[in-house]
């Protein structure tokens, strides 16, 4: 086993590096200048703590938040690696303590805000000591084209020029459009060979799209299904945080908010009690970010369209840090392309950054309408190759979405509100439709009208749901102002005139990201008591994923514990006993049965190890099937349909892979379903299953429909 790997097993406690890790890290202990470029949360940390831990001399590390460099030394601590940081936030004591044990050479790491080179003393310390690696995090901050450009940082590449021995460069960022990737290099002097781009999927996150639907009611239901889970909502204005935090707060749930307008305490307030478990649903616009390091935020929504792709994923991407299942849902209505339309036209960029900026919304637009994969879509926007376009892990891809045909109910509601003349709120058009008695209706003698009572099947609530779908999806446009009232668009009049048709995406009712779990309860309690001992986010004692491997994996004892991943030998020392108390007493009084459990867990294994194949779905169960596994078998382990198995079999069968069919076939039903399709041909299934017995199904109908062509 190499060095490296004995650290990240030692100390981190990880079984095997991530895609990407150990390349990197090979090259900088090589001695060469680095650029890696890594989506959020797919582990850069790891890619220079390691090296730092493995070179003799101490890395400095430039950073630009305080309090991501606060987390990354309290979690370095936690997993027994010694660093510090140094930043404005220090009294003037502790900066004198902690430049005395820089100069000691105690600390591995170094945290440093890039404007300390600014201070000649400073730097003349960092030239008494033996300085072996240098590491710029966040390194698009470099970049004028940048979102994040801090012009300190273009101090860095002069400190490097000065410095006598010359230390190892690192570079990491998440965002890497091309001219930002070109000026990192050029400024920091990297080899285009020096540059390791991993791939930006990020296989444990969901994505969904949600269009035409009340995104407040959207956004309650699920934040109600996840409590107890943390999520980020992103808005796109300071006034809609106010207004979504306001909603969700009167309904009861704990949450809070973030926005360029609140002082400095309450965000800093409200950052801290997120990261420390206290609250698990923050409101916010983008200016929530960069210092999130969380690893346990389940899902992020964004209630409205963000201005581009780069700057949606880099926000989504704060789901899922830890590698466990998270959601991230994109409410789209066609109104949110307004606002940075509006942007983009006020800014001071120039002439072609406008067009580019321009090009880019439409990127964003088009994901919004895309029938695609979401994953391949956003996939192929960073310009990925081999991209499968088929990830059944996101809302397009997913079973169970059909579409419906709603024209006729879209017709009664347009016709309702023309027959309004136009001059009421959906409220009270919804009311006409259900056939309302109330004395508002009466009175206006709305009851005249011929569309009165037509859709009384329907309840008020559902009738206005459709509405704000038509409205979502342009039919109906709402005017501003306190009234707000619903008048007809061109789409409209085209829907009455029965030359368009509407329809809806049915999408799945919102289920829970993870299941309940006791246990799970159990651990994250004893888990949060710890890190309030220690005065750090609980993330930093476990993260989530190393919970569930504990609840899969069941340890009876240290030695088992030392299994689990993210226990390493520090933290094995410090919480293992707490923790096997936990599992033990739970173990006991439920009675489990452990060996069952380490069966069940290497199924579970399996099925990570089956759904992280760079291949098709279909294929994923044909390499299953050919291993031996029985359809059921596959159905089960993969937790899908065994309808969506069977149809996977029969595309593998159509795409030419070898699979032998005949066994699907029960003897006694071969001859007449051979008949059936002689009969009365191909063209549609329905016909064949008419002509025979209930027994035989749509599958081996397919099935021989499939060995007849073969034998064509
Ligand atoms: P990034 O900085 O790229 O957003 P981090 O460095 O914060 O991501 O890493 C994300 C998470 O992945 C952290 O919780 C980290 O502990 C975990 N991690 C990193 N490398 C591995 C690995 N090889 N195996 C398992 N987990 C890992």
């Amino acid at each position: 086993m190499g060095e490296a790997e004995q650290v990240l097993q030692e100390y981190f406690g990880y079984e095997n590096f991530r895609p990407g890790q150990q390349e990197i890290i090979d090259n900088i202990l090589s001695g060469n200048n680095t650029l890696g470029i890594m989506p959020t949360g797919g582990g850069k940390s790891v890619c220079f703590q390691i090296p730092a831990v493995c070179l003799t001399g101490v890395t400095i590390v430039f950073s630009p938040l305080i309090s991501l460099m606060k987390d990354q030394v309290d979690s370095l601590k936690a997993v027994g690696i010694e660093s510090t940081f140094i930043n404005s936030s220090l009294t003037k004591s502790e900066l004198k303590k902690r430049i005395n044990q820089v100069r000691t050479g105690y600390y591995d790491l170094i945290y440093i805000a890039p404007e300390r080179l600014r201070s000649r003393r400073f730097i003349e310390l960092l030239d008494t000591i033996e300085v072996s690696l240098v590491v710029v995090d966040e390194a698009h901050c470099i970049s004028q084209w940048g979102h994040d450009f801090r012009p300190a940082y273009l101090l860095i590449a002069d400190f490097l020029d000065r410095l006598a021995n010359k230390p190892v460069l690192a570079a990491f960022t998440a965002t890497a459009t091309e001219d930002v990737r070109e000026d990192i290099s050029e400024i920091l002097a990297i080899q285009n060979s020096d540059i390791f781009i991993t791939s930006f999927d990020r296989e444990n996150l969901t994505f969904k799209l949600i269009t035409g639907e009340d995104k407040r009611d959207f956004i309650e239901e699920y934040v109600n299904t996840n409590r107890d889970e943390a999520g980020i909502i992103y808005a796109a204005t300071r006034k809609e945080v106010d207004n979504l935090y306001l909603f969700l707060k009167n309904k009861g749930l704990v949450v809070g908010k973030y926005h360029a307008g609140l002082s400095d305490a309450v965000r800093k307030k409200t950052q801290d009690d997120f990261v420390h478990d206290r609250i698990d649903v923050v409101v916010a616009t983008n200016a929530f970010g960069m210092g999130i390091d969380k690893s346990n935020v389940r899902y992020v929504l964004h209630h409205n369209m963000p201005r581009d792709i780069e700057s949606y994923y880099q926000e989504a991407g704060r789901a899922g840090r830890d590698g466990e299942r998270s959601e991230v849902v994109l409410l789209f209505s066609p109104a949110d392309i307004r606002l940075p339309k509006y942007f983009i036209e006020e800014s001071d960029l120039s002439a072609n950054r406008k067009k580019l900026a321009y090009q880019k919304l439409q990127q964003m637009i088009d994901y919004c309408y895309t029938d695609r994969c979401l994953r391949a879509y956003i996939l192929d926007y960073f310009g990925e190759e081999d991209i499968i376009e088929e990830c059944d892990n996101c809302s397009n891809c997913a079973e169970g979405q059909e579409l419906v045909d709603i024209t006729v109910k879209a017709q009664k509601i347009l016709s309702c509100i023309y027959r309004m003349k136009e001059r009421y709120g959906i409220g009270k058009v919804a009311k006409v439709l259900r056939g309302s008695k109330s004395k508002g209706i009466l009175r206006l003698g709305l009851d005249e009208l011929s569309t009165y009572g037509i859709m009384t099947d329907h309840t008020i609530k559902e009738i206005k749901n459709f509405a704000k779908f038509l409205v979502a999806e342009g039919y109906i446009h709402l005017t501003e102002g306190k009234y707000s009232v619903a008048k007809l668009t061109d789409k409209a009049y085209s829907v009455l005139q029965g030359t368009e048709k509407v329809v809806q995406k049915v999408r799945k009712e919102t289920e829970q990201i993870s299941t309940d779990n006791e246990l799970f309860d159990i651990l994250r309690k004893l888990r949060k008591k710890i890190a309030e001992e220690e005065e750090v986010p609980p993330f930093v004692i476990f993260h989530d994923s190393t919970l569930q491997d504990m609840i899969n994996l069941m340890p009876a004892n240290e030695e088992e514990m030392l299994a689990v991943s993210g226990v390493g030998k520090v933290k094995l020392e410090k919480y293992a006993q707490r923790f096997l108390e936990e599992i033990n007493s739970y173990a006991q009084e439920k009675d489990i049965d452990r060996a069952a459990r380490k069966v069940q867990s290497k199924k579970k294994k399996k099925k990570k190890a089956v759904e992280q194949q760079k291949v098709k779905s279909h294929v994923k169960t044909y390499n299953l099937y050919q291993e031996g596994q029985s359809l059921a078998e596959i159905a089960e382990l993969r937790e899908l349909n065994i309808r969506t198995i069977r149809g996977h079999i029969i595309k593998a069968a159509q795409e030419g892979l070898a699979v032998d069919l005949e066994p699907f076939i029960k003897d006694q039903d071969r001859q007449i379903i051979r008949k059936a399709i002689k009969k009365v041909g191909t063209a549609k299934l329905r016909p064949i299953k008419d002509e025979l017995p209930d027994r035989v199904s749509y599958f081996e109908i397919k099935v021989m429909i499939e060995i007849m062509d073969k034998k064509l």
